[in-house]
């Protein structure tokens, strides 16, 4: 049965999307003896950099995608803003895990939350909005304030506005082309949280941790694992992750990003098939990375364990960092329980995730307190070199 099959090391991975998340599961899958062959519409991106072999063509370049999946045994995903077109060449020859459907449900915000409603799992209130006429009538049933957001292919908050009582509808609308968005009740809540599941071919699954998210601007700026939050509260998410890995008759990883209410109750906000920034700490947090679970889960073998090693924090590293020139490492590492991950991006555009910053403590508290010294530290001016006092002297 072709579902189960198990794809042992030296076997090659493909896997379509080129980003950090790709580079970071390159590394475990070479660590383990595996092939990695990367498609990517960007040359010499963050994975292709680690990758054995790198593919630089568009989603839309059919031969290319057929070309790329005749080298390889099982495809896997690090990106779900694929175009169905692309998913559809690609699964005619390699195993593909997770399933092209789930990406195509991911990828959009309302076919992801149709799904998830229907399946009885709690969302915030949104409504279907195609239309201005649309719009006025989602407004009158959905309390404001409510958020806009684009259907698809969104991320860090892109295409997303929020929407008041005085907020002027056409004129939002107006600057919108005519995509297909939803509405949704903005939630006040106590905590962002987020769980990362990981399902084999055979059924099981484990979960990691559950860890707490703050958002700047709408991007992941830090991550606290375990969560602070009551043990009923963390298991209710676990066991929500898991229904919905069942659900999808997932096989790979799922992270589900939810909202905690200050009543306790949990709302999920969004999926994503393939490893999350939320859970870059497990790489140093956990007896087992994401990303080595993204690899294991994919390729059959058995799920390894997902205790926590230490509380750990993570702080992302944004492109804004590197205005003034170059951030100072060796002050950022200062604090032996502090690791640094680069994605190899070269140009540092604000907003643009650059790499992040790792701390592990003996508290939840120690531990992000160090990740956001350590990251604060990267602006401390950089002592002149040993060269550049030498050519000084010279002068
Ligand atoms: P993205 O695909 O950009 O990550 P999200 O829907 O996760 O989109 O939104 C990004 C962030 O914006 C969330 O993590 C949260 O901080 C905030 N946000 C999104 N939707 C809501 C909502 N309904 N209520 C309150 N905050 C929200
Ligand atoms: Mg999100």
């Amino acid at each position: 049965m072709s579902e189960a099959k198990r794809f042992l090391p030296g076997a090659k991975i493909g896997v379509m999307g080129g980003g950090q998340l790709g580079r970071m599961f390159a590394i475990s899958a070479r660590r383990m003896g595996y092939h990695i062959h990367t498609f990517s519409p960007d040359k010499n991106g963050p994975a292709a950099q680690l990758s054995d072999r790198a593919t630089a063509a568009s989603f839309s370049d059919e031969a290319a995608v057929r070309k790329f999946t005749r080298t390889i045994d099982l495809l896997t995903f690090e990106f779900e803003n694929i175009p169905a077109k692309t998913i559809e060449w690609a699964s005619s020859k390699p195993v593909v895990r997770p399933r092209g459907e789930i990406l195509l449900i991911a990828q959009n915000r309302l076919r992801e939350k149709e799904f998830l409603s229907a399946a009885g799992f709690p969302v915030a209130p949104f409504r279907k909005v195609a239309s201005l006429a649309e719009f006025g009538r989602a407004a009158e049933v959905i309390d404001r304030p409510a958020i806009l957001k684009g259907g698809s292919f969104g991320y860090d908050g892109k295409g997303q506005e929020r929407i008041d009582l005085g907020t002027d509808l056409e004129s939002v609308w107006r600057e919108r082309d005519d995509e297909v968005c939803v509405l949704e009740k903005r939630i006040e809540f106590e905590k962002e949280i987020s769980v990362i599941v990981a399902r084999a071919p055979d059924g099981t699954m484990a979960v990691f941790p559950v860890c707490e998210n703050v958002h700047r601007n709408h991007i992941l700026d830090l991550t606290v694992a375990p969560a602070r939050i009551e043990e009923k509260v963390a298991q209710a998410a676990r066991e929500l992750a898991c229904a919905i890995a069942l659900r999808f008759d997932l096989v790979g990883l799922l992270a589900i990003e939810m909202f905690l209410k200050s009543d306790g109750e949990l709302l999920i906000n969004e999926l994503a098939p393939r490893p999350h920034n939320s859970g870059h700490w497990t790489i140093e947090g956990c007896v087992t990375s994401q990303f080595e679970q993204h690899v294991r889960a994919v390729c059959g073998l058995p799920l390894g364990a997902t205790d926590l090693l230490q509380p750990t924090a993570m702080v992302n590293l944004l492109g804004d960092l590197w205005t003034d020139g170059e951030p100072n490492w060796s002050a950022a590492l200062a604090e032996s329980n502090v690791h640094l991950h680069l994605y190899g991006k070269r140009h540092p555009r604000p907003g643009r995730k650059m790499g992040h910053l790792t701390a592990v403590g003996q508290t939840q508290d120690a531990a992000a307190a160090s990740a956001i010294r350590a990251r604060s530290s990267l602006l401390e001016r950089l002592p002149a070199t040993r060269e550049e006092q030498t050519s000084f002297a010279l002068r």
